[in-house]
């Protein structure tokens, strides 16, 4: 399966021809489909597998498709991401496949480096994708900045198992908390440890467990 034959908008197969991609990686081609059907998915993936661009191109896909039905701007996807390295290559990809789409969907960072208060004014403007660590996007919901209670649609939690190692298993249970009823997840990870496997539960419904 090639990137034309899954059905991606011309924005994104515009963007991913400037990006000078010709084949999708093994993950891409395995995730993306089942994805856009609208499955859970547990990847394990390594960093240079493809896998952001994995989970980023149908949250984009998504995002377009429910723009046509619905014009009401709200924050429809969290990418969760267990430092601000990750929060901003995670985002850097966003940009890049967003590219010629960036008047639709905005997306908007929140890495720890960069004050609370700075960011804000960004997130009042209810970005469609919101990347962060979990501990800064945990601040923000609390400080008012971000509401997802009503409008998240799909939930990324990037390095999974680094999210148990790192510490912030308390912070992603409390955002989890916040999020609706229904969503649909994708969890990447190095590993399938057993924190993997119980956030799984939390967060994975039915899920497709995809090992690469
Ligand atoms: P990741 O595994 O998500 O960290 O991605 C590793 C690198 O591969 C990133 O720099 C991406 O820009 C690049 N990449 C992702 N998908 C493709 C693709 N289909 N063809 C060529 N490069 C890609």
């Amino acid at each position: 399966l090639n990137f034309h034959e899954m059905g991606l908008d011309d924005r994104i197969l515009k963007a991913i021809a400037n990006l000078g991609w010709e084949t999708p990686t093994p993950i891409q081609e395995k995730a993306i489909p089942l994805a856009l059907e609208g499955k859970d998915i547990l990847a394990r993936a390594r960093t240079g597998s493809g896998k952001t661009a994995a989970f980023s191109i149908p949250v984009v896909q998504k995002i377009l498709q429910s723009k046509q039905t619905s014009k009401e701007q709200c924050t429809k996807a969290l990418f969760l991401t267990p430092s601000k390295e990750l929060c901003n290559q995670a985002y850097k990809n966003l940009m890049e496949l967003t590219s010629c789409c960036s008047r639709e969907i905005k997306c908007v960072d929140v890495s720890p480096k960069v004050p609370l208060l700075t960011q804000r004014p960004k997130l009042m403007e209810k970005p469609d994708i919101v990347v962060g660590t979990p501990t800064r996007i945990l601040a923000h919901i609390q400080a008012g900045n971000l509401s997802i209670k009503d409008s998240l649609e799909m939930l990324v939690i990037d390095e999974a198992d680094l999210v148990f190692s790192f510490g912030y298993e308390d912070d992603v249970k409390a955002i989890i908390k916040q999020l609706p009823k229904i969503y649909q997840a994708f969890l990447m990870s190095a590993t399938l440890s057993d924190d993997v496997l119980s956030l799984k539960k939390l967060v994975l419904h039915n899920a497709v467990i995809l090992k690469l």
